[in-house]
């Protein structure tokens, strides 16, 4: 064991502060990575503030890892010292279901072992992500870093970028479809990217007329006021896959209606139970399916590294020092930031 200095919620109401805690000595298939750059997602709020009822304290969050390999065990074959490296939102899953079988882990019968507030499936000790000097994971569960990314806008590719990327890739997307991409936070602005660069012509949905220049800088070619029912009406049965990133309760029915028969409207943001209830002739009236996605597997997040360096896709970000966290967070929930923060970590040695 050796002891690592992070940043963990020990209550609901503590906000985040200063921890220490312990990472298990390297196994044989294990690497061990410095961490140099960590990217704050939504869902590290929700751990932190319990929002989910499921996190417990003490929660080092933090899932969107990249950092520098300093060793490898005996076993490893993918990885050396000095390599530059990623770490996504799990490090361990069963390894032999027919999900891991397809490197689809996040899908694992078992349930993949998630980055932070898991436990790990050996030792069973407490998993803690990446608001810390130091990780180690498996071999399996760490991806390489192409050299063309600059490293601290590559850390959102890890959670916002798999999770827009996986389901165009799924679905197909590709020349000749248009795609409506729901919301333009992390998610939405990386889910734009990815279409146009899939050779899908995108309409950014948004609520309000001030974000329109935005969503027009980010490459949508265009804009969907989502609360004028007119520009609603004349967008009937027009896109071929909607893609959902907002994270709160919506009504699903009006976005149905524009889409074609076939059209998918696929849910990436966690908005269980679904309100207001979706009517069944939205759905069967022109045969649309309406599905979801998680995250990717790993195969597939190391492909989405790559297809960002081959197409130069990074995303936005503004850079945070991790003693000013909790003043992000707050930030965060106002929608107060374009497009993720990402935590140096190198403040972590003078905070
Ligand atoms: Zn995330
Ligand atoms: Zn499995």
């Amino acid at each position: 064991m050796s002891d690592v200095k992070g940043y963990a919620a020990t209550s609901e109401l503590s906000g985040l502060a200063p921890f220490s805690f312990q990472r298990r000595t390297p196994r044989a298939d294990d690497v061990s990575i410095d961490i140099l750059y960590c990217g704050v997602c939504h869902t590290d709020i929700h751990f932190a503030e319990n929002d989910w009822g499921r996190t417990n304290y003490p929660v080092v969050p933090g899932h969107e890892i990249i950092g520098r390999v300093t060793a490898v065990g005996n076993d490893v074959n993918q990885f050396t010292v000095g390599e530059l490296v990623g770490v996504g939102c799990m490090v361990d899953s069963c390894r032999s279901c027919p999900s891991c079988e397809q490197g689809l882990e996040q899908y694992c019968r078992e349930g993949m072992t998630p980055t932070y507030n898991g436990e790990d499936r050996i030792d069973r000790l407490r998993t803690y992500g990446g608001y810390s000097e130091r990780i180690v994971v498996s071999e399996r569960f760490v991806v390489r870093v192409p050299d063309k990314l600059d490293p601290a806008a590559a850390a959102p590719i890890l959670c916002a970028g798999i999770t827009t990327y996986s389901p165009l890739k799924h679905f197909g997307v590709g020349k000749g479809h248009k795609v409506g991409v729901l919301g333009m936070g992390g998610l939405g602005h990386m889910g734009v990217k990815f279409a146009r660069a899939l050779g899908a012509e995108v309409t950014i949905f948004t609520r309000s007329e001030a974000k329109v220049a935005e969503a027009k800088k980010q490459g949508a070619d265009h804009v969907i006021i989502s609360t004028d029912p007119e520009q609603m009406a004349a967008a009937t049965e027009s896109f071929d896959f909607l893609l959902d990133t907002i994270p709160v309760h919506h009504d699903l029915n009006p976005y149905l209606s524009t889409l074609k028969v076939n059209g998918s409207h696929i849910l990436v943001g966690m908005i269980e139970p679904i309100e207001p209830t979706v009517h069944s002739r939205n759905l069967i009236g022109k045969r649309r399916i309406l599905t979801g996605s998680l995250i990717g597997g790993m195969p597939e997040t190391q492909e989405v590294l790559d297809f960002c360096a081959e197409h130069d896709i990074s995303c936005d970000i503004e850079m945070l020092d991790i003693h000013n966290i909790n003043e992000a967070y707050e930030r965060m929930k106002k929608g107060d930031v374009k497009y993720r923060f990402v935590i140096d970590m190198k403040s972590l040695k003078s905070a």
